[in-house]
């Protein structure tokens, strides 16, 4: 079976190493001339919105999927005439949408921060005497890893944010001052089976993902298995999908979803029977789920800007390296390190030598 995929970054080059064990092969379809997927696979070198490799992917793959939620509407729209695409475009419609996915958060009584749509300078200021500051100020679409968004503390802060963010359509949220945050990612099939893994707790810095550490046993895993649960149904997904919440006053609140492969799921490559990986293959196949059980105790660290040596990672016990090959650059995901131990304190004390690594 050929799976292509829209994108060809790390999400990607990851889903074909879960893949090919499988039997599968795969085609990616991105215009950088660099994508670190195309040593897994085909390379497509081409626009998102160019038919003509859009109709040659489609007629190459039994399947297409994608890793990342900017993908254009009618990208999928177009593919989808020829070829199953999954996750369905209805899910990206409004995963890649901030208000969409919020209203639709509302619509399902999952609780989250309060919102309202901001098209001007004058709604900003309306909805600040609504919501109240502290606030977030995000872009609607296209914001990642922090970008796209500015937190207003004071009256000030709001002068300008408007014009700040490029003057397209926002959401203010009210600020959560939480305890923590967590992910969940669950998977569901084509028959509409669905699997959760363990809940994760994240801690971002400067709005990216840090560090990932799977929780034994959690609280609040049933009450973030029935939101997902719902989202899923709603949506009639099938893939994986992450959903992010915050923890407060000891219940959830929904910030996110995330409508493929998560790097808070990366940790499941060696922490679960099953990663995220080929369960996310597996669904779009059509073929069995895989348990999402996991293996011992586990954490992702990100490596941010640079992969420290290879051989001082690798010595390391327990650790496990994946470096992307993409070129070293301040600020961009190159790598992560997964680290499986049998016991917690292990598990901190390992985290703690890599991070000093990390530092040094
Ligand atoms: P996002 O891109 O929406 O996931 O935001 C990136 C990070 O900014 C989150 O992981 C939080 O750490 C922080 N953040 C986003 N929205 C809020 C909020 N409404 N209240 C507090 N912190 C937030």
């Amino acid at each position: 079976m050929k799976i292509g995929v829209i994108g060809g970054g790390q999400l990607g080059r990851m889903l074909a190493l879960a893949g090919t064990p499988l039997g599968q092969q795969f085609a990616f379809l991105d215009p950088a001339p660099d994508a670190c997927a195309q040593a897994l696979g085909e390379h497509l070198r081409a626009d998102y919105n160019d038919h003509d490799h859009l109709r040659q992917l489609a007629d190459e793959a039994d399947v297409v999927t994608f890793e990342f939620e900017s993908v254009p509407a009618e990208t999928v729209a177009f593919l989808s005439q020829f070829v199953p695409v999954y996750p369905n475009a209805e899910s990206l419609r409004i995963a890649r949408d901030r208000w969409f996915e919020k209203s639709m958060f509302l619509e399902l009584g999952i609780p989250t921060p309060e919102f309202a749509d901001i098209q001007s300078q004058d709604n900003l200021e309306a909805a600040i005497k609504r919501i109240g500051l502290p606030a977030v100020l995000k872009t609607r679409t296209l914001g990642y890893d922090g970008k796209g968004q500015k937190v207003l503390r004071y009256p000030e802060d709001a002068h300008n944010a408007f014009a700040e963010l490029g003057s397209v359509p926002c959401i203010l949220e009210g600020f959560v001052p939480f305890e923590g945050e967590v992910s969940l990612i669950g998977v569901r099939a084509r028959d509409g089976e669905t699997r959760f893994y363990p809940l994760v707790h994240n801690v971002h810095e400067d709005g990216i993902l840090r560090r990932s550490v799977a929780s034994s046993e959690h609280s609040l895993q049933s009450l973030a298995e029935d939101y997902l649960g719902r989202v899923m149904k709603e949506l009639d997904y099938v893939g994986v999908i992450a959903f992010e919440f915050f923890e407060v006053d000891g219940g959830l609140k929904a910030n996110e979803i995330a409508p493929r492969v998560h790097n808070s799921g990366h940790w499941t490559i060696e922490g679960s029977e099953c990663s995220q990986f080929e369960n996310h293959l597996r669904a779009i196949a059509g073929l069995p789920l895989g348990s999402t059980a996991r293996v011992g105790e586990s954490a992702m660290v990100n490596l941010i800007g640079e992969v420290p040596p290879v051989e001082k990672v690798t010595a390391i016990e327990d650790c496990h390296l994946h470096h992307y090959g993409k070129a070293f650059k301040p600020g961009r995901k190159v790598g992560h390190a997964t680290l499986r131990c049998a016991d917690k304190a292990t598990l901190q004390a390992r985290i703690d030598e890599l991070e000093q690594l990390i530092q040094g």
